[in-house]
């Protein structure tokens, strides 16, 4: 018997969904629905400035219009940064951050004057500039203002935890069809970015966050975000936060064999509702069978 699962889909408004939202929204939707579980929806909004209420108002529509019943209220981000910042107050308060003032250009710089750029799964990571920094120094520029990112130290969060190995279960598959019990590797991605100059959170720490405090026990999502899990469940761990499994889902590609974009006009769920397509086709479309 299968327990009932919490499941999300979680969109950011910055454009109209197309049918790789769709099979996002219908795999998440039908994972919970089968377990006899829920279905919430949040609206990853933290970046105001790309971010439109409109495109919001058309999500909603969209999800309605695919069929799919939302549990429970909508979560959006936007209205929930006094809680990422006091996760963010008590990392730092155990030292788990440290403060980073490089530029991306300077980041680049750095990587190119390296022999051995450290390399994660999606290319070169930070190479941890501002981790070296003298202690002096870092006080005289946060005192003298210098604006700066919040960053993870991973390497702290390891010594924090005792080192002890972490895992998280795929219940879908990776890009490279990893399923079952799956070692994290903590240092992966770097020392991410917890906190954004521009903005006072940055994706990884609000979806944490956010599957947490919505009580999501099954986090499924395309697969082009399986390595951020590595990270993410370090971040559960140093945090206490619940432990969800994870179902990661193939990405629907174009005939080339390219990942689809909100640039990709002509497969908005708009634009093929006003074709005439309906949301059985889609589903078939997609290789979601209903029911
Ligand atoms: N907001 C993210 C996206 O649109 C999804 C975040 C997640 O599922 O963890 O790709």
């Amino acid at each position: 018997m299968t327990r009932p699962e919490t499941t999300r889909f979680a969109p950011s408004p910055t454009g109209r969904l197309h049918l790789g939202h769709a099979l996002a929204a219908l795999t998440a939707h039908d994972l919970a629905r089968r377990s006899g579980g829920r279905f919430l929806l949040r609206i990853e909004d933290i970046d105001t400035a790309r971010c439109q209420p409109a495109f919001e108002a058309a999500i909603l529509d969209d999800i309605a219009w695919l069929g799919l019943g939302v549990d429970g209220p909508v979560l959006r981000q936007s209205g929930e940064t006094a809680r990422y910042r006091g996760a963010l107050a008590d990392l730092s308060s155990r030292g788990l951050t440290y403060p980073c003032f490089c530029t991306r250009g300077a980041i680049a710089a750095e990587l190119a004057r390296m022999p051995a750029a450290p390399q994660g799964p999606e290319g070169p990571v930070y190479p941890g500039t501002c981790r070296m920094l003298p202690e002096g120094e870092r006080r005289r520029r946060l005192d003298a203002g210098e604006p700066h990112a919040l960053r993870l130290d991973v390497a702290a969060c390891r010594v924090a935890i005792d080192d002890r190995p972490l895992a998280f279960e795929e219940t879908g598959h990776g890009p490279g069809g990893e399923h079952g019990a799956i070692r994290v590797e903590p240092a992966a991605s770097g020392d991410i970015v917890l906190a954004r100059k521009d903005l006072g959170v940055s994706y990884h720490l609000a979806v944490v966050l956010d599957d947490h405090a919505q009580g999501v026990t099954l986090v499924s999502r395309g697969e082009d975000l399986f390595p951020a899990t590595h990270v993410q469940r370090l971040l559960q761990v140093v945090l206490g936060l619940d432990l969800p499994r994870y179902h990661h889902h193939r990405l629907v590609r174009d005939a080339s064999g390219r990942r689809l974009a909100k640039r990709d006009g002509d497969t908005t769920l708009a634009a093929l509702r006003a074709a005439g397509i309906t949301p059985p086709e889609i589903r078939a479309q997609l290789g979601v069978p209903s029911g």
